[in-house]
């Protein structure tokens, strides 16, 4: 390997650009846009366990990703609200999720309890009509803007080139096999091309003609503004919606989508508008179970685009053209699990051997959907 281009200067790109700080080859880095300013600035910044529908795989990746970060936590490196996650149930139907859910985490071993009523409340939420929730105390915000930031720094660092405001206009093959790629800025010659371009994933794919099961889904957020402060967990409400505390008297509001059933292919140029349903939803939420949000504004608002897989896991792997690999699909945790992927695909590339935590995330899972 001589020369890799890595395609996206968001999370994902960054964080493998950094693993390949040291390696004995030309790294270089196009970003169209600015470091970090894809989905990564639109995400709602929880490092977290939380899964409706929890596998082994995934939770392994996370741990894998959360030791990076708790290494870095700890020695003062990135700022961490340790505020948790709750997922709330009133129904009988969610309260036997939530169970199942629990029972599913023990067997990863993570032991999470299931709050009663009384111990929801003492989040400031009128509890009067839900059976529980099941609590995640390790989660906690991030600011993903930081981790891209010292991502790219380490990796300029240590050579490589990154380009900001440069976009990939085509792959260039020869014989199945690329061999550069085509810039704003000019031709770079590569004999790795990294595709990490997240909801534009499709839209590179596309100039090497290379076919993925990838869908959008997406993902509004609203910035509340209360008169008073605000503390609350990062909340899921059986109604869909969660509501979490921003800074002092703020909340981020958002919906978590992520299935690829009946999800469409978007276009990541263009803003989606929020759809007013939200807006009534986030108050009477706010109304019924958040006694420190009786009253708000809504000071901002965007709407943000995962790239889902029918799994719900990301694709991380080498296409049918060599030399091409895919480092997309991240869904709903492309932040949480970021440090894993760029390690994984730096060791990859550097020793030349896939490492088998990547072989949950080959495409060849997608045969039978293709
Ligand atoms: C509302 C919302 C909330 C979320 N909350 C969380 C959360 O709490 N925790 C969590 O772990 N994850 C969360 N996520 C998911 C997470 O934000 C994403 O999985 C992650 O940011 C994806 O990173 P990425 O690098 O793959 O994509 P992006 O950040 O989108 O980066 C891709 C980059 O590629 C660039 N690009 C595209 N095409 C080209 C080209 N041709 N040439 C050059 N550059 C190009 C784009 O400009 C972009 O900057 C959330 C997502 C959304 C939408």
């Amino acid at each position: 390997m001589e020369s890799v281009a890595i395609i996206g200067g968001g999370i994902i790109g960054t964080s493998i650009a950094y693993r390949l700080r040291d390696a004995e080859c030309d790294v270089h880095l196009y970003e169209k846009d600015m470091i970090g300013a894809g989905t990564t600035a639109k995400s709602a910044a929880m490092l977290t366990h939380h899964q409706e529908d929890p596998d082994s795989e995934a939770y392994e990746l996370r741990e894998h990703a959360w030791e990076w970060y708790d290494d870095r936590i700890a020695a003062g490196t990135f700022e961490f609200d340790q505020i948790g996650t709750l997922h709330l149930a009133r129904s009988e139907d969610e309260f036997a999720t939530i169970q199942e859910m629990q029972r599913t985490f023990a067997s990863f071993g993570l032991d999470l309890p299931i709050l009663s009523p009384d111990e929801i409340a003492d989040h400031n939420i009128a509890s009067d009509d839900l059976r529980g929730g099941l609590w995640f105390p390790d989660d906690g915000v991030l600011d993903p803007g930081a981790i891209v930031r010292f991502f790219a720094d380490h990796a300029r660092d240590g050579g490589v080139d990154i380009e900001t405001g440069v976009a990939v206009t085509d792959v260039a093959t020869s014989d199945d096999q690329v061999t550069g790629v085509e810039t704003t800025a000019g031709f770079q010659s590569a004999d790795v091309v990294i595709n990490a371009a997240g909801p534009w994933a499709q839209q590179v794919n596309d100039l090497v003609g290379v076919d993925v099961p990838i869908r959008h889904t997406q993902g509004p957020i609203l910035v509340l503004q209360a008169d008073d402060p605000v503390s609350l967990p990062f909340t899921f409400f059986e109604e869909g919606i969660y509501i979490r505390e921003e800074g002092v008297s703020q909340a981020f509001a958002g919906q978590l989508a992520t299935d690829y059933e009946d999800s469409p292919m978007l276009d990541p140029n263009l803003t989606q508008a929020i759809d007013e349903s939200m807006y009534l939803q986030v108050a009477e939420i706010a109304d019924t179970y958040l006694p420190d949000l009786p009253a708000f504004d809504v000071i901002n608002e965007w709407n943000g685009i995962r790239t889902v897989t029918p799994d719900g896991q990301p694709i991380v792997d080498e296409t049918d053209v060599e030399g091409y690999l895919l480092a997309c699909g991240m869904s709903g945790y492309g932040v949480t699990v970021a440090p894993a992927i760029g390690e994984f695909v730096a060791d990859w590339l550097t020793t030349g051997r896939k490492p088998d935590s990547l072989a949950p995330l080959a495409l060849g899972r997608f045969e039978a959907v293709a």
